[in-house]
């Protein structure tokens, strides 16, 4: 077999080779699918060279739809790496270096010229201070998204005049009287669900029921509650070992932010002017705003985050709740259109403050340039979502699909960002997952289950634990069912067990993922958690078919977790029978 040059790719200091930690580096290679037959990493010290040269093979780590991904890790004492890659298949073997390629038959190390080294791959330093290092307990973290004024009323003294029953069904306009108040009344409930952490759509001042378009970024809506209702929310959570995290608007504001008017009445002289991206005074709507707005929306006019004021401001707004109220980090709405130098005195800003902070980005798509240690720790994990859709709602994609598709979203970050991905099945944002699944909550318990034992930081959407569902915005913004009569408390139990299996599993929440892609097939889909340290391995298996499928495992194999209790079956030594519709972790 020949070795397909074309597809062999590698990129220094990016997610191809990466700090993991203060000692290890990460070095991947992606060749084409199922070639070549091994790889190997020479790596040394271009200081000591060649004595330090040392061979590691590469653990072939997965494929995707076109290709094979690998991966070394190496400690370098000097913290200092020149490396190359030998390719070897059949009879041809290759040496890949930064230059290029050329024959290992010949060479015994690649370029024999003098200034060998400079054809090497360079990994030049680690600097500790470079390690993108997410808070470590977000690694851990369940997170439950609440917005805020569907949730629970607690205080109908602050209620807005035009309230409506809490049992509606909303529309664009209308507000229920959710408040903080509501949230501290029923930490209790989330607690007992097993949630670590909570994330809060807006709280601050604003004239709608979303809160995404801001008159104040400096005070609680008045419907929501008031600083100490805030202050009190926060320290209650701690107490219960729950961290908070509010959502950050600052890539727009709303109409009635001060600044905003200040140019509506003043124009080109108003000392605001350059807070916004005004193409042309005096300021339009129609037929489309004369200023950069979030979409097309005139009522959320975006903010110049270029201009040094601006970023005074909002990273002073970012800072003062971490002091004021002790949050634990910010969610950053339509992060992909604010501009990276903000984000990147923002992170500092925050961690400053508050090292173990989360920053988090809203992002749909690859969020590869955020995510390098400067701007976010993680991302809202939005194409895994559409990931377990396909596989488990709407069954276009295969359970080779699902695998392929995660494993090359896998490889577009380090690892320590795949450990923390935001991963989520409903927001404020999309329909609810059990919309998604038609209504079938065996789908709905799948998707579910495979969010719980996959990477990432997983986030439950209010109320989907109870069986509420709903359509896109507003449908999926309907307010929380607290008649438990009204509950579906079969899958109420079912989302605290997958909370607690995760919770009580290391290799569940931090194990390397790896599909086992002779065994899955169609509807069958097996894949496997693995720490290094612990050495706990989880096998997880999910049948989304109608009938039976058997599943082949080492021998001592037991399951630990089934969405059918009892009804995986052992046919004898290591074989076992997964039933219709159902998912098992064996230990
Ligand atoms: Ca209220």
């Amino acid at each position: 077999m020949t070795i397909t040059r074309a597809a062999v790719h590698h990129r220094p200091k990016s997610a191809d080779a990466y700090a993991y930690d203060e000692a290890t580096i990460h070095v991947r290679l992606r060749t084409k699918r199922g070639e070549p037959e091994r790889c190997t990493l020479l790596h040394g010290d271009k200081y000591d060279w060649p004595a330090s040269l040392t061979r590691t093979p590469m653990e072939r780590v997965g494929d995707d739809e076109r290709f094979t991904y690998w991966q070394a890790e190496v400690d370098p004492p000097n913290r200092r790496l020149c490396y190359a890659f030998r390719l070897d298949s059949g009879e041809e073997a290759l040496w890949f270096t930064e230059w290029g390629f050329e024959s290992a038959n010949e060479t015994e190390l690649p370029t024999a010229g003098a200034e060998r080294t400079l054809h090497y791959f360079e990994y030049p330093f680690l600097n500790p201070i470079d390690v993108h290092d997410p808070p470590e307990w977000a690694r851990d973290a369940v997170f439950y998204q609440i917005f805020p004024e569907r949730f629970a009323n607690g205080d109908p003294s602050r209620d807005p005049e035009d309230v409506e029953e809490w049992d509606t069904i909303p529309d664009r306009e209308t507000f229920v009287g959710g408040d903080l108040r509501g949230i501290v009344d029923n930490l209790d409930y989330v607690e007992e669900l097993g949630v670590t952490a909570l994330y809060l759509t807006p709280v601050f001042e604003s004239p709608s029921n979303h809160k995404y378009d801001t008159t104040d970024y400096l005070r609680i809506d008045p419907h929501f509650g008031d600083e100490e209702t805030l202050c009190e929310l926060v320290s209650a959570a701690h107490d219960r070992g729950i961290r908070v995290v509010l959502d950050a608007v600052f890539n727009h504001c709303g109409w009635e932010f001060a600044p905003f008017q200040d140019v509506l009445e003043e124009g080109a002289d108003s000392e605001y002017a350059d807070w916004f991206h005004v193409h042309e005074f005096p300021i339009e709507t129609e037929p489309r705003p004369s200023y950069d707005a979030f979409a097309f929306v005139p009522g959320m006019p975006k903010l110049n985050t270029g201009n040094p004021e601006v970023r005074e401001y909002l990273t002073g707004v970012a800072t003062h709740w971490i002091e004021v109220a002790d949050i634990d980090g910010w969610r950053l709405d339509v992060a992909n259109e604010v501009d990276h130098r903000f984000l990147r005195e923002l992170r500092r800003a925050v961690k400053e403050r508050k090292p173990e902070a989360y920053v988090l980005g809203e992002l749909w798509h690859d969020a590869s340039a955020w995510l390098r240690g400067d701007q976010f720790d993680a991302v809202m994990d939005y194409p895994f979502s559409y990931a377990v859709y396909e596989f488990l709602a709407t069954e276009e994609m295969d359970a080779t699909g699902f695998a392929e598709r995660l494993t090359a979203l896998r490889f577009r970050y380090p690892e320590q960002v795949t450990e923390v991905l935001f991963t989520l099945l409903s927001s404020h944002d999309t329909p609810r997952l059990l919309h998604r699944c038609g209504g079938e909550l065996d789908r709905m318990r799948l998707a579910l289950f495979v969010q719980l034992t996959t990477p990432g930081t997983p986030c439950l959407y209010y109320g989907d634990e109870v069986g509420m569902t709903g359509g896109d915005d507003p449908d999926c913004r309907r307010p929380m069912v607290w008649d438990r009569e009204a509950w579906n408390r079969e899958l109420h139990r079912f989302v605290r067990e997958l909370i607690a299996l995760r919770h009580d599993s290391p290799a569940l929440r931090l194990g390397r993922l790896s599909f086992d892609s002779g065994a899955c097939r169609g509807d069958r889909l097996i894949y496997r958690r693995t720490t290094g340290e612990e050495g706990e391995t989880r096998t997880i298996g999910v049948n989304r078919g109608d009938v039976p499928t058997e599943v082949d495992l080492p021998s001592g194999a037991e399951p630990t977790f089934e969405t059918d209790p009892g009804a995986t079956e052992r046919l004898g030594e290591g074989r076992w029978r997964l039933p219709a519709r159902s998912g098992t972790v064996w230990r």
